[in-house]
């Protein structure tokens, strides 16, 4: 099964994400992870990424379609994929459709996961991330077990360097204006699936399940 989950930052991509990977068995890509990890290798790539991240901007278009492009066409891709925060412009949708077409695959269906606006800032400033495996926690919606520590590989819990309310005003804006019209452009394929984020996360994973089915 070949899918995109969608919705503004801070909507419980990666929370789900990280549960529908294993139960389907197939590869999850997030482009704000792989841009992480280029960053903590220090790539070049890693250093032009940081400097849009840090503000809470857009890594450039040509710069997140080829890294996606090259990460399509690797093996582990063939048993299936879930995208995670690409695409984010139109541009970036399109080019995926291309991508797609050449490599003659088919999406199965678009997850977008809608939370009302208010309650993201909430969300973001409380994120904990494990170092390790990269699992989101939330200080208050969803705690670890043990504080500072993740439930699955013990790894330690740090708070993204975005995740202040300044780069979050700057990455909400950036939805409205450039990734909200992708909404529409799924919903014209026929392929698109909406699910409310505003429920508890277990509930959540269950409406995509349900949704997924249909
Ligand atoms: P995204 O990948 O869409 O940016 P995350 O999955 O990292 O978002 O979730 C953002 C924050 O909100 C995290 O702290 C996470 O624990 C929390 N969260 C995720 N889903 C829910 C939910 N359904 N209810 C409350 N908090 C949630
Ligand atoms: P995320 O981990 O999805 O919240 O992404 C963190 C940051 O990485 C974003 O605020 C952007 O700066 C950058 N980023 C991730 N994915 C993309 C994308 N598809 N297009 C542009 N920038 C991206």
């Amino acid at each position: 099964m070949n899918l995109l989950i969608m919705g503004p930052p801070g909507a419980g991509k990666g929370t789900q994400a990280e549960v529908l990977v294993k139960e389907l068995n197939i590869t999850h890509i997030s482009t704000g992870d792989m841009f992480r990890a280029a960053i903590k290798e220090g790539t070049e790539m890693g250093k032009k990424a940081k400097s849009f991240m840090d503000k809470g901007e857009l890594v450039p278009d040509e710069v997140v379609i080829g890294m996606v492009k090259e990460r399509l066409s690797q093996p582990d891709c063939k048993q299936g994929f879930l995208l995670d925060g690409f695409p984010r412009t139109v541009e970036q949708a399109k080019a995926l459709d291309s991508t797609l077409a050449s490599l003659d695959i088919k999406m199965d269906g678009v997850i977008n996961i809608v939370v009302p606006l208010e309650k993201l800032m909430a969300r973001l400033t409380g994120r904990r991330v494990c170092k390790g495996c990269g699992a989101s926690y939330h200080v208050l919606f969803n705690p670890p077990k043990v504080e500072g520590k993740c439930n699955t590989c013990d790894g330690e819990l740090y708070q993204r360097s975005d995740d202040n309310e300044e780069s979050v005003g700057t990455r909400l804006k950036a939805y409205e204006d450039n990734t909200k019209p992708l909404i529409d452009y799924y919903d014209a394929k026929g392929i698109l699936l909406n699910v409310n984020g505003d429920q508890e996360i277990k509930k959540v994973l269950a409406d995509i399940v349900t949704a997924l089915k249909k």
